[in-house]
C-alpha cells in the first residue's frame, strides 16, 4: 500500500465510530497495523472494538483496553493484538514490553495501537492511521490515511 491522501468523517455516536471501524477492520483483515491518536475519552478504544469485529474477531469476545495489560491478545486463524502506550513513559518500555515484534507480522497478525504517537521511534515501516478529535460530546472527528511502505 502507498500513501494516501486522508479520508475525513465525523461520527455522532460510539456506535457509527464502531461501524467505521469494522471497516477498516474490513479492509485490513489480511494483517497490519492500525495507529490511533487522540485524547483521553476520543474513541480509541470503540474503534478498536469495531476493527477488530471488522477483521473477524466474534462478537462472543469482548474488547478492553490494555491500558493496564499494555498488550491484549485475542486469538483466531490471524492473531489480533491489542496495544495500549498510555502507561509507558519510554519507547525502551514499550520495546521491553514487546511492543516492536508486533510489527513484524510474520504470522499476518492485525496490531491496533492506542496512543500510537507517543513513540515516534518504534513505529513501524507503514500503518493505517487514525486521528480522532473530541468536537462535541458525542461527535468525533475521525481522519484516517495509510503511512509509509
Ligand atoms: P479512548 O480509548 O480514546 O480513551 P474510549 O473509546 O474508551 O476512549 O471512550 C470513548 C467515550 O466517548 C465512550 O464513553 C463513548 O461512549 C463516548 N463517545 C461519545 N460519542 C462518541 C463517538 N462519536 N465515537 C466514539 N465514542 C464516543
Ligand atoms: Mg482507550
Amino acid at each position: 500500500m502507498k500513501n494516501s491522501r486522508p479520508s475525513e468523517i465525523v461520527t455522532c455516536s460510539p456506535g457509527e465510530t464502531r461501524r467505521v471501524g469494522r471497516g477498516i477492520g474490513r479492509m485490513m483483515a489480511g494483517g497490519g497495523v492500525v495507529g490511533l491518536t487522540g485524547d483521553l475519552g476520543a474513541g480509541k478504544t470503540v474503534i478498536a472494538s469495531g476493527i477488530f469485529r471488522g477483521a473477524g474477531l466474534p462478537e462472543g469476545v469482548a474488547v478492553t483496553s490494555p491500558s493496564f495489560t499494555i498488550i491484549n491478545m485475542y486469538p483466531g486463524r490471524r492473531p489480533m493484538y491489542h496495544v495500549d502506550l498510555y502507561r509507558l513513559s519510554s519507547a525502551v518500555e514499550a520495546l521491553e514490553a514487546g511492543v516492536a515484534e508486533l510489527w513484524e507480522g510474520g504470522d499476518g497478525s492485525l496490531v491496533v495501537v492506542e496512543w500510537f504517537e507517543k513513540f515516534p521511534e518504534i513505529r513501524p515501516p507503514g500503518y493505517m492511521a487514525v486521528t480522532m478529535d473530541i468536537v462535541g460530546q458525542n461527535e468525533r472527528k475521525l481522519k484516517f490515511y495509510y503511512e509509509g511502505e
